[in-house]
C-alpha cells in the first residue's frame, strides 16, 4: 500500500507532457525513459511485427525489450524474434511461465486460466521493480482500444502505462517498416493481422476486425494483459 500510494504520487507530479497526442513515438519513448529511468521501464512486444521494438532500441539501445513466451507461440513468431534480435542486437528479456507451468490442453477448456499463468502472471514478473511499462495498444486494433491513452497509470498493476503507438494507423506502421526495412512476421501475409498463441489464433478475412482472429468464436477479446 506504501508502495502503491508512493508510486501514484510520483505519476501525479510527472504529467504527460500537453502535447502528448501529436509527439512522435519515438519522443514519446525518449520522455519516458528520461522520466522514469531506462532501467526502470520495460517494454512488451509481442512481436507480430517489429516496430515498437525498432522504435524502442533506438530510444534507447539499453531498453529492456521483454518476450513473453507461453510455450504456445507459432515457431514463425519464435524464428522471427531471434532473427530481430541478432539483426538489431536488442536487449531482449524472455519471460516464461512458472516451472510447474507445463504443455498442457487447458487452453482447450479454460481460455481463461491458460492465460492467466502463461500470460497475466509472467507479465507481472517482467514488471518487478519497474516504473512504467510501455506497450504495442494502437487505438485502431479494435473496439476495446479504441479509445486507449498514451500515457496514463494501471491502477492493479501500479505501474506508469505508456502506448506510445496509440495515434498509429496500419499506414503508419507500414510506412516506418518500409522506411526502416523492418522484416515483417511471415505470419502477416498469410492472413495474420494480429499473432498470438497458435491455438487461439487464425487467420482472418479482408475487411474482418484485425484481432476477430484472436479466441475466435469464444467471445474473449483480450488475453488480460490490457483489461
Ligand atoms: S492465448 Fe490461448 S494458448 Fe495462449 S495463453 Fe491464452 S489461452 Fe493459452
Amino acid at each position: 500500500m506504501v508502495d502503491y500510494c508512493s508510486r501514484m504520487s510520483a505519476v501525479t507530479v510527472l504529467h504527460a507532457p500537453a502535447d502528448v497526442e501529436t509527439m512522435h513515438p519515438t519522443d514519446v519513448l525518449r520522455w519516458t525513459f528520461d522520466t522514469y529511468g531506462v532501467d526502470n521501464v520495460v517494454v512488451t512486444v509481442s512481436f507480430e511485427d517489429a516496430v515498437l521494438a525498432h522504435l524502442a532500441h533506438h530510444a534507447d539501445p539499453r531498453a529492456d525489450i521483454v518476450l513473453l513466451d507461453t510455450q504456445y507461440l507459432f515457431a514463425e513468431t519464435l524464428w522471427y524474434v531471434e532473427e530481430l534480435r541478432r539483426r538489431f542486437d536488442l536487449n531482449l528479456r524472455v519471460v516464461r511461465p512458472l516451472a510447474d507451468v507445463v504443455p498442457d490442453n487447458r487452453w482447450q477448456t479454460d481460455v481463461e486460466g491458460c492465460c492467466q499463468v502463461r500470460k497475466v502472471e509472467p507479465l507481472q514478473r517482467s514488471m518487478d521493480g519497474k516504473a512504467a511499462w510501455i506497450t504495442g495498444v494502437r487505438r485502431v486494433d479494435g473496439p476495446t482500444r479504441a479509445n486507449a491513452p498514451i500515457v496514463s497509470y494501471d491502477i492493479g498493476r501500479s505501474i506508469a502505462k505508456i502506448n506510445p503507438l496509440a495515434t498509429w494507423t496500419d499506414a503508419d506502421m507500414d510506412l516506418y517498416a518500409q522506411l526502416n526495412d523492418l522484416p515483417a512476421n511471415p505470419l502477416t501475409e498469410r492472413g495474420y493481422p494480429s499473432i498470438g498463441c497458435w491455438p487461439c489464433t487464425k487467420p482472418v478475412a479482408p475487411g474482418e476486425d484485425k484481432r476477430a482472429g484472436r479466441w475466435s468464436g469464444l467471445g474473449k477479446t483480450e488475453c488480460g494483459l490490457h483489461t
